[in-house]
């Protein structure tokens, strides 16, 4: 590790929540994540047809939204109203107003945010000295859709972090998971937000990137400007301003310790989940897109055991995915595992991952909202489009396919009609397909929890969604860094849901998987597989020290803990008994991960 401590420059450490591991140290990019968030930067020759292309595609946009604007306030309040919009059309549409603003971009070469903001501030400000009331109001006009310009620029501006000329930590107050999806993983060495929670989705998906992250860091964006030094530890979950030279001496010899664990534990790859008595379970990996496959074959995963599908209609910012692209997305996933099962989720937006182009309205409680399958079954165009291209895909039979969010039984029958639907729309286009494509839930709100004999049924197996349901037996919000302490995984409660789900779907002949954060634990590892766990799916990079828990506990020790667990009457007690196991068996895992 370099050197690049600030002599004279007071170390500032802030505590905040483990959001991805590992360590990283560099400079901050601060970026703004309000409506405007104005990032000025300097462009070259070649940048500005782009800056162009990004200007003008953000005038469509408005003028598409102000024609939106002007439908709603028509029908609510009428034409008059409405036609006050007009003026910013005008804007808009003025040639003159346009021109400037591209004619800037190559006199001052900065991007087109800065150039269009010092254009509209001269233009606001010449209508607002003139002594006529209408024209003053033609400049709030100016000032209002110029405000809407930028913020359908800064909606792409996540295209900014994928454009960086050299490497940085990203400090925001907080990033949207499609933002940490388009993160350029050269470029960004780790990130820092106010806000968030290790199971918001931010986070999650910077696990997958293997992008050191500490969130829930309360106010970290307006203690650093850009360029200023910074160590933040994923593990620990800290943030460091300005790091001393003994705090980077100690870190350098940290990471040593660390990489010599990492290597030792690749060279288990290829052995099984299996406990020292010989008892397996299946260790299976959760990715985002298929670009993931090459972690996934990397850290040994045996499978799929969730592909979080809504990632490849966030990436796909303008329009949804079609039939093809997904059928294609699928296809490549299920084709790199072999014989190995690939479980798709179908769509889960809302909660904390929307869709600008869906225009869905905003909620009060999005995460007890239109989420996940409520969405899918009112959208019967938008799920059967998917199902239709899981079940091309099944054609590689290693492909089941899983519902997130389920709260009763019904909506497992309802979607499993439309399944239905979609196979005879296959039918019909001679188009094939696994007519016998197994088909599970995931059980991750507590009634689900609660009433899992009354899906086993109707269903092949069950995947426990313990990131979801934490939140929702706990009343948590995920990715709310101020209740976060209340987030807790080992809670009596937590348990017994779990235990419920595995023995109900054992008496019913299918086997219960899981695919939240707790998996990715190695504390929880002898404990889940004690409480008769089949198959532990996590981000890939957790796959190696959970194997290394697994292989280093006796099954009948793993089933002691279970039944110590499941009469203790606390969370920190649970983790007290797992820890206390650990330490026992793989003392070296406890080191890593404290
Ligand atoms: C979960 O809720 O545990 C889960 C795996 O789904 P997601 O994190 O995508 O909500
Ligand atoms: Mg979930």
């Amino acid at each position: 590790m370099t050197d690049p401590s600030h002599e004279g420059l007071k170390e500032i450490e802030i505590k905040g929540i483990p959001g991805s591991p590992g360590v990283a140290v560099g400079p901050v990019l601060l970026v703004k994540t309000e409506e405007e968030r104005l990032v000025e930067r300097t462009i070259s020759e070649e940048d500005i047809p782009r800056e162009i292309a990004r200007f003008e595609e953000a005038l469509i946009n408005t003028r598409h939204q102000v024609h939106e604007i002007q439908q709603k306030v028509s029908n609510a309040i009428g034409q008059e109203s409405a036609s006050i919009f007009d003026a910013h059309l005008l804007v808009v549409d003025d040639r003159s107003f346009v021109e400037e603003v591209i004619r800037g971009l190559g006199t001052q070469r900065r991007n087109v945010e800065a150039v269009l903001t010092a254009v509209a501030d001269r233009y606001a400000d010449a209508l607002s000295a003139i002594e006529d009331d209408y024209l003053r109001e033609r400049a709030a006009d100016v000032r209002d859709v110029t405000r809407r310009i930028l913020r359908n620029l800064s909606g792409r501006s996540s295209t900014l972090l994928t454009q960086l000329d050299k490497p940085y930590i990203v400090v925001s107050n907080d990033l949207a998971p499609s933002d940490t999806a388009t993160l350029n993983k050269e470029k960004v060495m780790g990130f820092g937000t106010d806000l968030g929670s290790p199971t918001s989705h931010t986070a999650i998906m910077a696990r997958a990137l293997a992008i050191p992250a500490v969130v829930g860091l309360h106010d970290v964006s307006v203690r650093v400007s850009t360029g200023d030094m910074v160590l933040i530890d994923g593990n620990k979950g800290l943030f460091v301003i300005h790091p001393t030279h003994e705090r980077l001496a100690h870190y350098g010899k940290v990471q040593e310790i660390r990489q010599g664990v990492e290597t030792r534990l690749k060279g288990l790859k290829d052995q099984p989940a299996i406990t020292k008595d010989g008892y397996q379970v299946t260790l299976s990996a959760n990715i985002e897109l298929p670009g993931d496959m090459d972690a996934v074959i990397q850290n040994g995963a045996v499978g799929v055991g969730l592909f979080r599908t809504e990632y490849l209609y966030l990436s796909s910012k303008q329009q949804l995915p079609t039939e093809e692209d997904q059928y294609n997305a699928y296809t490549e996933v299920a084709r790199r595992l072999g014989d190995a099962p690939a479980i798709i989720r179908t769509l889960d937006l809302g909660g904390d991952k929307f869709l600008s182009h869906l225009k869905t309205p905003a909620e009060l409680n999005p995460f007890m909202g239109w989420r996940a399958i409520r969405f899918c079954l009112a959208q019967p165009d938008i799920f059967k489009t998917q199902l239709r291209a899981v079940l091309r895909a099944s054609t590689y039979e290693n492909i089941k396919l899983m519902y997130p969010m389920v709260s009763n039984v019904e909506e497992v029958v309802h979607a499993n009609e439309f399944l239905e639907e979609a196979k005879n729309e296959l039918r019909q286009r001679g188009q094939p397909f696994n007519d016998n494509m197994e088909v599970g839930v995931m059980i991750e709100v507590p009634s689900a929890a609660i009433t899992a004999n009354l899906i086993a049924p109707h269903v092949d197996f069950f995947s426990l969604g313990t990131n979801d349901l934490v939140q929702y037996t706990m009343a948590v919000d995920r990715v709310n860094e101020r209740v976060a302490y209340l987030y807790e995984p080992t809670h009596p409660a937590i348990i017994r849901l779990i235990k419920n789900t595995i023995d109900v779907g054992h008496e019913h002949g299918i086997w219960v998987g899981i695919c939240g954060e707790m998996a990715a634990n190695p504390l929880m590892a002898p404990l889940l597989m004690g409480l008769g766990l089949d198959e532990f799916s996590m981000s890939p990079s957790a796959i190696p020290l959970v194997k290394e828990a697994v292989r280093s506990v006796m099954f009948h020790e793993a089933e002691e803990l279970a039944r110590h667990v499941l009469v203790s009457e606390s969370a920190p007690k649970v983790l007290e008994l797992c820890r206390k196991l650990l330490e026992r068996v793989a003392p070296e895992i406890l080191e890593l991960i404290s």
